[in-house]
């Protein structure tokens, strides 16, 4: 068997692991063993294409891996379940600056070389670089937003949406005059140079403008947009490396980003159009409206909830939010248990956006060792509310507000919600009446049916399970 073949059968392996890892990634219960046969892919990847290329410096590579892998494991390690979406942004970023980069490398080896460029090449370069520095600069300001060093506010502002549209032409233009130049063979290094340094600058501030003016509690859907593009630079860069199984894994990591981040905007009844232009969250409708409206939401304590739920036949908490900002995903554990040992049903309804990114109730309460046959997807579990005694909503808003099926000029109209109103109790877990991410107010805070336990989550549930104890 000769060279080539060696090295594309293990491409294919490689390509076969990062699919069936990619599918094995969408349940809890098969996800680790998914990420290994990435990783696996990725290795098998990397060591083949280095056999495969001439190699200029093997302790540049050798150094590039140790830093990376000490960097990334150490990451890994140490960042807070809450911190997650920051760190995915950061990767994205990076991931399209290596893309951006390669292409920049390959611009300038050509160019040097006076070689003449195929149209082909010539795009793909572009594409990369384009999309590599957009996906930097965006992701970095989507990190900034996520840790509070940029504002979270969404920004509604006239310069930006006139300035983005121009910021785009202008780079489609200069990539498309440099592609033509390049295939003519009549430029030199010098006259194109310019060009290229400009398109870079144009296209990593198109990538800060891009973000910048939406609500950071929007960015896990940027980040998955990101994502998706940093997968699309890095399969620009398959091209122009001529690297088959970079352009395969680019386009898994394209798609799978551009389905997730579908399935986000579905789930939030919103489209993307709505999400990256519509400053979602610029202006907020709180409870005083409520008041004005003079609905009175009644109060309960650890000890009153405790009886109802201690002799409740089914109870299904619903986490938001707030059990993440809580960090109170133990605390339901231990309730849940308690419960349980008590004979009650317990069961947990997941919404997909509920939380800040995709997910994120999922990994919070695997974190806690919640079995997973109590996890229910929302609609595996909606159809069962109005035979539950008790819903438990800690933390959790906007996936809860009936608005969105009966009010059609709310700004969550659509918006598919658990349907929690139609439990026979509800113990409502939160600090106060304020709206939650979409600035409206909740009517199910009024409900007859509704108990407000006004606490922080870790709290409220803390007291819950020493009121049981002691009953
Ligand atoms: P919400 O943002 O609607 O509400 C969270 C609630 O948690 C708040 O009303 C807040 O009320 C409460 N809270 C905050 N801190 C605490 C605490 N320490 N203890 C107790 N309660 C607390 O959250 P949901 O999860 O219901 O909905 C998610 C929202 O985010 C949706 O609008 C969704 O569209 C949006 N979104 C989600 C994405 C995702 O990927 N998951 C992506 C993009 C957007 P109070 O201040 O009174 O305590």
């Amino acid at each position: 068997m000769t060279l080539i073949n060696v090295v594309n059968l293990a491409y294919l392996l490689a390509a076969v692991l990062f699919i069936i890892g990619l599918k094995r990634l969408s349940s809890p219960a098969t996800a680790r063993s998914g990420n290994r046969m990435g990783a696996t892919g990725m290795l098998i990847a990397v060591v083949v294409t280095l056999l495969d290329r001439e190699v200029l410096d093997y302790t540049q590579i050798a150094g590039g891996v140790i830093v990376g892998a000490i960097v990334g494991a150490t990451l890994a390690r140490t960042i807070k379940m809450t911190a997650m979406p920051q760190m995915v942004a950061i990767f994205n970023g990076l991931g399209g600056g290596a893309s951006a980069l390669v292409a920049s490398g390959e611009f300038h080896k050509l160019t040097s070389d006076a070689a003449d460029v195929g149209t082909d090449v010539g795009v793909t370069i572009m594409l990369g670089t384009f999309i590599g520095a957009v996906t930097f600069s965006g992701s970095f300001i989507a990190f900034g937003k996520l840790q509070d060093i940029v504002t979270g506010r969404a920004i509604s502002s006239p310069i930006i949406k006139t300035l983005n549209p121009i910021l785009f032409l202008t780079a489609l233009g200069l990539g498309g005059f440099m592609v033509v130049l390049l295939a003519e063979g009549s430029a030199s290094m010098s006259e194109v140079m310019p060009l290229f340094l400009a398109l870079v600058v144009v296209s990593l501030a198109l990538g800060i403008l891009l973000v910048m003016p939406i609500g950071g509690a929007d960015m896990p859907v940027v980040i998955a947009l990101l994502n998706s593009y940093s997968g699309l630079a890095a399969a620009a860069a398959g091209f122009v490396l001529d690297n088959m199984v970079l352009i395969i894994s680019g386009s898994l990591v394209g798609a799978s980003g551009f389905i997730l981040t579908r399935i986000m905007c579905i789930a939030m009844n919103r489209s993307i159009w709505n999400v990256m232009f519509g400053a979602f969250g610029a202006q907020a409708t709180g409870p005083d409206q409520a008041g004005a409206e003079g609905r009175q939401a009644q109060s309960t304590t650890a000890e009153d909830s405790s009886i109802v739920l201690a002799y409740a036949k089914s109870v299904i908490f619903v986490p938001g939010y707030g059990l993440a900002a809580a960090q109170a995903q133990h605390q339901v554990k231990e309730l849940a248990d308690l419960l349980q040992s008590k004979g009650v049903e317990v069961r947990h309804a997941i919404h997909p956006v509920a939380g800040r990114m995709p997910g994120h109730m999922n990994v919070l309460l695997a974190e806690a060792d919640v079995p997973y046959d109590q996890l229910f997807a929302m609609e595996d579990i909606n159809d069962d509310f109005d035979r539950t005694d008790v819903a438990v909503v800690v933390g959790a808003n906007d996936v809860t507000n009936p608005v969105s099926r009966d009010v059609p000029d709310s700004p969550i109209y659509g918006m598919p919600i658990l349907n929690v109103d139609r439990a026979r109790n509800i113990i409502f877990i939160k600090r106060s009446l304020s709206p939650g991410f979409a600035g409206i107010d909740n009517p199910l805070f009024y409900n007859p049916k509704t108990r407000m336990y006004f606490a922080d989550a870790r709290r409220a549930l803390t007291d819950l399970v020493n009121a049981i104890k002691e009953l």
